[in-house]
């Protein structure tokens, strides 16, 4: 039986084919049209509807790149279902690396938004009429924030069994359960019974070759865990992940310089030195300890702080656990076979 083509903002795809559309967002005050492009893989057989997309904070570009990847992989050739892949969500943002909206909003707080409200519960409106609603699974790619590198890491209700299956297929090292932010595109995506995961990775504004390539094989890795893409993986070994119950940030005691002592990845234990802080003239000096054995999950990277600043986020080992157990190393969690040949950003 010949499947149904999709339609997408107005636009009609055919089975079998893909494209790019733009979605419209208006007109910028200069007269110029702004939209949002949005390419679609429709596969001649039937499969679920899945959208992965970025930069829903403007600023966060790994991504971006991801995206590029993934749309290149020849597997997408016989794709079953339909891939609505999204790469700039906030537009206005990524136009002025900025993780907010020109109204000084948070995109990723104005979710599921309205058709009449705020220019960010516009956007959010629009994303999930046009690509949302249709969609039995999303995949949301983050980074930290400006001067904070996040590890590979999955976030996702992984209380429900299903959503822990693809978060497990998507293969990062770290797993975290998170609670529902509200106005996320997450919780307004998990409302309409919507699976999500979100990936965070990198730092904003920069480039992570090691981050892109373990996004580039998770959501692959997710595609095929749903049935949309066959074949076997290149991977070798798939690594039992670390699933985190919960998280904490430890902040700068005091006010000064930062030497950071330990990286992304480090296992910790409590009272462990993870950072020094001392005055510009190295008279007086502070220790940063770990307050729980953890997981470094994210650090700032900027030397200098406030007191009360947050300079590392651990992810906590499950009561009664130690970090023996695991192993975060450096080596890409990449799917080698699947991916396209690429030159690695350094
Ligand atoms: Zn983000």
């Amino acid at each position: 039986m010949a499947r149904e083509p999709v339609t997408i903002g107005g636009v009609t795809v055919a089975p079998g084919t893909r494209a790019t559309i733009d979605l419209s967002l208006g007109q910028l005050y200069n007269h110029n049209p702004i939209s949002m492009p949005v390419h679609v893989v429709h596969g001649r057989r039937a499969g679920p509807q899945v959208f992965v997309c970025a930069a829903v904070h403007g600023d966060e570009l790994n991504g971006v790149e991801i995206m590029r990847r993934l749309l290149a992989t020849p597997a997408l050739r016989q794709l079953r279902g339909t891939l609505l892949a999204v790469p700039m969500v906030n537009v206005l943002g990524v136009l002025h690396h900025s993780r907010y909206l020109p109204d000084r909003r948070d995109l990723n707080r104005c979710f599921p938004g309205s058709e009449t409200g705020s220019l960010a519960a516009r956007l959010a409106h629009l994303f999930m009429r046009e690509i949302v609603s249709g969609c039995t699974h999303g995949i949301d790619l983050h980074t930290g924030a400006q001067h904070r590198a996040n590890y590979p890491q999955i976030r996702a209700a992984l209380d429900e069994p299903e959503t822990l299956q693809l978060a497990r297929a998507f293969a990062a090292q770290v797993l975290l359960n998170s609670d529902l932010r509200d106005g996320s595109l997450r919780a307004a995506a998990g409302a309409e019974g919507v699976r999500m995961l979100v990936y965070e990775a990198g730092e904003a504004l920069r480039f992570d070759e090691r981050c892109i390539r373990t996004g580039v094989a998770g959501v692959l890795g997710v595609l095929r865990e749903l049935g949309m893409l066959r074949g076997r993986t290149g991977r070798t070994r798939r690594r039992e992940p670390f699933i985190a119950r919960s998280s904490y940030w430890v902040r700068s005691p005091g006010s000064g310089i930062v030497r950071m002592l330990r990286g992304l990845g480090d296992v910790v234990s409590r009272n462990d030195v993870l950072a020094r802080i001392s005055d510009p003239f190295g008279e007086v000096e502070v220790d940063v300890q770990a307050a729980a054995d953890g997981v470094i999950i994210g650090r700032s990277n900027l030397p200098l702080a406030h007191e009360g600043d947050a300079l590392v986020h651990i992810a906590r080992f499950p009561r009664g656990e130690s970090g023996d157990g695991y192993a975060f190393d450096d080596a890409p969690d990449d799917d080698s076979a699947w991916l396209p040949e690429e030159p690695p950003i350094v």
